[in-house]
């Protein structure tokens, strides 16, 4: 079984700006070999007798020339290039197997982060070896024994993290202590709502730090605006194309803390996830869950905001596997039963319920419903009734410091690419842009 853990790191300065550089070198690798496939899959859909482009072939190619043609890409370790477009291989099965979207360009500055394959680094103790720099610290030590497969570095805000994956081999956890099955609704008013009929109420970190983030954003958008006023475009004009906007030094200042608030916010709200897929998983074998539409969710304004705070697919992603080490199992719910209006008691479905509706009578029965309970009592019913899915995934980030690893294009784990993809893809976009 993979497992990952994402460790912060505590670089000198030396060692932050060769980490900024290898991650400078594995984004310019991957959007050179990105374009290089496109261009020579083009001319192989012209000309048939011409190869295939491969990551294989697009490495040696690289390799090729970049002695002469970017020598500065010899200054970090040359496994950080190679491992970039190892990934791009991965991006592209991911996409020809509808797991993933077609492969972007990677952009400077949203999500850098480069991968070390197994050969290249070592860990000791709470420090991990890197080629062509020597020791780095790392804030504890690897909790996982196994064998180490890769690591990842990537930056959140001005935070340096190292996620290292580990096959832990074949040890499931203890069973969960109570073998039997409940509903979890994860709602808008609370975190959950448990068919036992309790509530757990989540930290509600984005609201509590709302107003500081709405300030700095505000206050960030205004220098944008004011920046491009200098350059003689109206406020609100789209930039065009191959204008740079100068970004003052006060600029950069408010993003960094803008960025600093956005990780905080995240791993508040990932701690709570994290002991609230843990607690579950421990307690109950068989968990049923409804598939949410949260994307369609996502569209309603109103509603948006409470939705990314329980960020619901990394709810369910960590149910899944944690729920899988322990041989229980994860029940999903069709995403059109309309559990929070069925009456769990006598199975009546009053006609409408809108969403600021917490608490209802059933009609026929006469039961008081709350709304969240009540759908969470209709989950493992339904779930008897559904096949049981596969919770066994290959990778997950046990112990992460923040944000679901964010290593959404990690290079020797592709089922869990496609996996952490879609469990930041959330978060992170809101993140990855001012
Ligand atoms: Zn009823």
């Amino acid at each position: 079984m993979l497992t990952a853990h994402k460790i912060a790191l505590n670089p000198n300065n030396a060692q932050a700006t060769y980490f900024a550089r290898a991650s400078g070198t594995a984004r310019f690798a991957y959007n050179w070999a990105l374009a290089e496939w496109q261009r020579q899959y083009e001319a192989w859909k012209a000309d048939n007798s011409l190869p295939q482009p491969s990551q294989r072939a697009l490495r040696r190619q690289l390799n090729a020339l970049k002695r002469e043609r970017y020598p500065w890409m010899l200054e970090v370790t040359k496994n950080a290039p190679q491992m970039a477009i190892m990934q791009l291989g991965d991006a592209f099965r991911n996409f020809w197997a509808g797991r993933a979207q077609y492969p972007r360009f990677r952009k400077k500055g949203v999500h850098d982060h480069f991968s070390l394959s197994n050969d290249q680094f070592s860990v000791k103790g709470s420090r991990i070896r890197i080629p062509n720099l020597g020791w780095v610290r790392m804030r504890e030590s690897l909790r996982f024994t196994g064998r180490i497969m890769s690591a990842t570095l990537s930056r959140v805000a001005d935070q340096w993290f190292v996620g290292i994956t580990v096959d832990t081999g074949d040890s499931p956890k203890r069973r969960a202590e109570n073998q039997g099955a409940t509903g979890v609704d994860v709602g808008v008013s609370a975190l959950a709502a448990l068919s036992t009929g309790e509530k757990v109420v989540g930290p509600k970190a984005h609201k509590a730090l709302l107003q500081r983030q709405k300030r700095l954003s505000r206050s960030l958008s205004r220098q944008h605006q004011a920046a491009k006023v200098r350059l003689g475009i109206a406020a609100n004009a789209p930039i065009p194309k191959g204008v740079r906007l100068p970004v003052s030094e006060n600029a950069k200042k408010a993003r960094a803390k803008l960025f600093r608030l956005h990780a905080r916010i995240a791993n508040i709200r990932q701690d709570a996830l994290h002991k609230l897929t843990s607690d579950l998983t421990r307690r109950f074998h068989t968990i049923a869950i409804e598939d949410l539409n949260v994307r369609g969710m996502l569209k309603n304004p109103r509603l948006a905001r409470a939705i990314a705070d329980m960020s619901f697919f990394e709810f369910r992603r960590q149910l899944e596997y944690k729920a899988g080490r322990r041989g229980g199992r994860v029940i999903v719910a069709d995403r059109w039963f309309p559990s929070s209006k069925t009456c769990s008691v006598c199975g009546t479905i009053p006609e409408k319920m809108p969403l600021a509706v917490r608490q209802w009578t059933c009609p026929d029965c006469g039961t008081l419903h709350d709304r969240d309970v009540n759908a969470a009592r209709n989950l493992p019913a339904l779930g008897l009734a559904a096949p049981s899915r596969a919770t066994t995934s290959s990778v997950e980030c046990d112990a992460c410091g923040e944000e679901g690893s964010g290593v959404s294009q990690s290079g020797n784990v592709k089922p869990a690419s496609t996996k952490q993809e879609i469990s930041t893809k959330l978060p992170l976009r809101r993140f990855g842009q001012v």
